[in-house]
């Protein structure tokens, strides 16, 4: 198969799982472990918000149309209380930040623009119909979707669903992400390699970004590089609801993932990819499953698996996208590639501007964890001098 570019690579993962996915089963969850999970269904404000008018700074609630001018502070409310009286002409109320606002008032005037003196305010600025106050229901109605289904719950989702009241959380089910780690050279991290032998690391960064999407890794035993071994492993892989495969996919004569997957009937999308770090990326599905096979170098897997593989889990997890997140930054010197690939190179993201670090490819994890982002290389582009916007995605 020829290379496609990374954008058709994109949004073949995204069109295909879409298309294909069966939602995972629905389970509910206590909020306070709701964190990271998918919302099964919509969750609705079960009253106004906010369910009355209420202040937003600390001053005096008056009637705008006494303003400028003066008025008798009559009273005082604070957040927790409900003012039961109703402010008449040129009267005001003490009022602080989070308190409803009493009856009457239909404003509020910050504290450091007026001038107390005993039971008198007086202010010299005219004051406009609902200053400083968020109207009843100005957030959402009562019934109104305020989360939809499919979302990934964050801290900002958890605030919410604890603002509605939503103690039991409905979700799907976490993922299930089978770790294949394939090569004659690997050895467990806690052993002494040989000088020809490397640890695998590979299956201990994949778990990691497993677990950061939100899924749960199953990690399978390394395959050597030989048909039965491999197929024995995929066989099982196929078994979680994602089998990620690292190494095997090069041209290389023992490189045999692309061979075992074919004895298992597999449709393949791509098998290269015009990137760098990552070009020898593989994705595929048997049966209802998916497989990415990874390159092997560890730069290119990890990269792969963030530019790809976790938009596949985000999907497969029930989530409605997975958008990747491009900034803009300003590039703090010139840069320069071969065009033809585009290249997500490793980048030190601060303030708005961007450097590229230094690498020497996609073995090199001392470089790459010098960066926090990566910068992204238009494979039709050749040069860029200091001071352009570049695209970068943080890491
Ligand atoms: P491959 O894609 O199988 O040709 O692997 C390319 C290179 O990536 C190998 O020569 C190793 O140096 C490295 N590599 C492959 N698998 C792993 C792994 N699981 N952990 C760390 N490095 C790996
Ligand atoms: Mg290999």
């Amino acid at each position: 198969m020829p290379a496609i570019s990374f954008v058709d690579a994109r949004s073949t993962v995204l069109r295909e799982v879409f298309k294909n996915r069966i939602l995972p089963a629905v389970e509910s969850v206590p909020l306070c472990d709701a964190a990271g999970r998918v919302l099964a269904e919509a969750v609705h404000a079960d009253r106004d918000m906010p369910p009355l008018d209420r202040s937003m700074r600390d001053g005096y609630a008056v009637r705008s149309t006494d303003m400028p001018g003066r008025a008798t502070v009559i009273g005082m409310v604070r957040a927790g209380q409900n003012f039961a009286a109703t402010i008449e002409w040129c009267e005001a109320v003490e009022i602080m930040t989070g308190a409803p606002v009493p009856r009457g008032a239909d404003a509020v005037v910050m504290l450091e623009q007026v001038a107390r003196t005993d039971d008198v305010i007086e202010c010299e600025r005219p004051i406009k119909p609902g200053e400083n106050i968020n109207p009843r229901g100005i957030e959402a109605k009562s019934g109104a979707v305020v989360l939809e289904a499919g979302k990934r719950i964050g801290y900002s989702e958890i605030s919410l669903l604890a603002t509605v009241g939503v103690s039991t959380v409905t979700v799907f089910r976490p993922l299930q992400v089978a770790i294949l780690a394939t090569g004659d050279e690997l050895v467990p991290v806690d052993a002494k390699p040989l000088e020809h032998q490397i640890r695998n690391s590979n299956a201990q960064a994949l778990a990691s970004q497993v677990v950061r999407a939100g899924a749960i890794p199953v990690t399978l035993p390394v395959a050597a590089d030989e048909m039965p071994a491999i197929h024995e492993r995929v066989e099982r892989g196929l078994g979680a609801d994602l089998l990620l495969i690292s190494g095997g996919v090069s041209a290389g004569k023992y490189d045999l993932v692309e061979d075992v997957l074919q004895c298992f009937n597999a449709e393949f999308f791509f098998d290269r990819v015009a990137i760098q770090p990552g070009a020898p990326l593989v994705f595929g599905k048997v049966g209802a499953k998916f497989f990415f096979g990874l390159p092997g170098n560890p730069v290119s897997t990890m990269v792969t698996f963030e530019l790809f593989a976790r938009a596949a889990i985000d999907l497969l997890s029930g989530r409605k996208a997975s958008p990747l997140a491009v900034v803009l930054a300003r590039l703090t010197q010139d840069f320069k590639h071969r065009p033809g690939l585009t290249r997500f190179l490793p980048a030190k993201v601060e303030n708005g501007e961007v450097t590229p670090v230094a690498w020497k490819g996609s073995n090199d994890l001392v470089s790459f964890c010098r960066a926090n982002a990566f910068l992204v290389a238009d494979a039709k582009r050749e040069s860029w001098s200091a001071g352009e916007m570049l695209p970068v995605i943080l890491k």
